[in-house]
């Protein structure tokens, strides 16, 4: 059950996540019920099952940090 969305070339560390109402990225290992923390270390009590969707902005330090990461070449 690999599913590499479709366009990345590498598999992805992160992935959105909606907490505190914006977009944040959390590792992707994360599985619902884990603790946790977004990139820009909030942490996250319990992950919940729900998936990021489109209706929150995009966390800006989430983004950069990701960012950061794939320009380092550390996507596994
Ligand atoms: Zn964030």
């Amino acid at each position: 059950m690999n599913t590499i969305e479709s366009g990345t070339r590498a598999p992805r560390l992160y992935r959105w996540y909606s907490h505190a109402g914006e977009r944040h990225a959390i590792a992707r290992a994360l599985a619902a019920g884990d603790p946790g923390e977004t990139l820009c270390e909030e942490s996250i009590a319990s992950v919940s099952a729900i998936l990021a969707v489109g209706f929150y902005p995009t966390c800006r330090k989430c983004s950069e940090e990701w960012g950061k990461q794939i320009a380092q070449g550390n996507t596994s």
